[in-house]
């Protein structure tokens, strides 16, 4: 696990929500408890459960959006979270959030956005290079020290890019203003739009517009698709031609075909898929296949707060289910480059940071 720590590594789908330390959730019910807005010994226990249905895991959305949604809240758990992906290594974050709406404490999706933004400011334990943050974020680093693997005297430094996610509850409307901030903060780290939320609720047309729209206007697209079993949507989406997919969990035989005839690659969240059931064990996970057919795949956590896991974890849990040595996962973190929304300049760096940590890894 220590090994998986130290490697570094590049985060594609991290839902900021779903990121959050227990212990930042605990101290907002509690502080919310004492208002008397929620009771703090109802909550307590669905914060700590471990085990959680996908049905389960929206029940817990809502809650922790009761708990977060404002903005010294938002701005907080974005620092945070960018600091505990950092602390294990991660070299390159694209953190997605669906911005809110909140007229009774006066929130836009836009002020959201900007208290998301005044996290990656406020975080000073790292160097995050981000467009609106600092002016090297587009191009290969001068100035700023590469990671280093064994935390020595240099600091760390991380990418940070956004993805603004649609909610399958959001109507065409909704979808489409989300998209319209997302263009207007394109050149300020916004790189992409997801469609996530309760896969169950929502159709597929609702959202096409705003995708559409959101693609042609040089956003890139990544979706959630086949979290359930929904053929016909699953089809649509792959048609769509997106630039990457979450899960895959319930495809069939044509969609494998379909995924990979267009090479889509896929953002693989194991501890995610377990604890919600949506595949029934590792040794039934699709990674096996993908990656044994060299399909481009990227690990991630998806909620690592929900889930309680980290992106070594998934690495680990990846060497121990599936036998993958420490140059096999070395090769997997490095090769998720090749999937990632940021500039060519960007990946030019990250590239040069994973080949200096390859001659300290053994
Ligand atoms: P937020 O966008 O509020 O920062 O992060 C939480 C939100 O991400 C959830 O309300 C949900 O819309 C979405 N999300 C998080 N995890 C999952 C997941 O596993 N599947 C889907 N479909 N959506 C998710």
């Amino acid at each position: 696990m220590e090994w998986c720590v130290s490697m570094p590594k590049v985060e594609l789908h991290a839902h900021l929500n779903g990121s959050i330390r227990d212990s930042t959730l605990l101290e907002l019910a509690r502080v919310l408890g004492e208002k008397g807005v929620i009771v703090f010994s109802d909550v307590e226990h669905v914060i700590l459960k471990n085990d959680r249905s996908l049905r389960d895991v929206f029940k817990l959305f809502d809650l922790i959006h009761v708990l977060t949604t404002d903005h010294t809240t938002v701005t907080r758990i974005t620092k945070e979270v960018i600091e505990d992906f950092a602390s294990e290594n991660v070299v390159y974050l694209e953190l997605r959030t669906t911005p809110k709406k909140n007229d009774s404490i006066g929130m836009t999706k836009r002020s959201y956005l900007e208290a998301v933004m005044e996290g990656l400011r406020a975080v000073s334990t790292v160097d995050v290079a981000f467009p609106a943050h600092n002016v090297d974020a587009g191009s290969p680093t001068k100035s700023l020290p590469v990671n280093d693997m064994c935390n020595g005297p240099t600091r760390k430094k991380i990418y940070v890019r956004l993805l603004l996610s649609i909610d399958r509850r959001e109507s065409t409307a909704a979808a489409m203003e989300t998209v319209k901030l997302a263009l207007e903060m394109k050149d300020l780290g916004v790189v992409g739009i997801d469609l996530s939320g309760n896969p169950v609720v929502g159709e597929w047309n609702t959202f096409l517009p705003a995708l559409q729209f959101a693609r042609e206007n040089g956003l890139y697209i990544t979706l959630h698709c086949g979290e359930v079993p929904n053929p016909k949507e699953i089809q649509a989406m792959l048609d769509f031609s997106p630039r990457r997919i979450g899960h895959a969990c319930y495809f069939e035989e044509d969609d494998w075909k379909k995924l990979k005839s267009n090479n889509i690659p896929v953002e693989i969240c194991l501890t995610s898929n377990i604890v919600t059931a949506s595949v029934s064990s590792l040794d039934a996970h699709h990674f096996a296949n993908l990656y044994s057919g060299k399909h481009p795949l990227v690990l991630c956590t998806d909620d690592a707060g929900v889930f309680s896991t980290s992106l070594s974890s998934e690495y680990n849990l990846a060497a121990s289910a599936f036998g993958l040595g420490k140059r096999e996962l070395f090769l997997l973190a490095k090769n998720a480059i090749e999937f990632i929304f940021a500039s060519d300049g960007v990946k030019q760096d990250l590239r040069r940071t994973f080949d200096l940590a390859s001659n300290k890894m053994d």
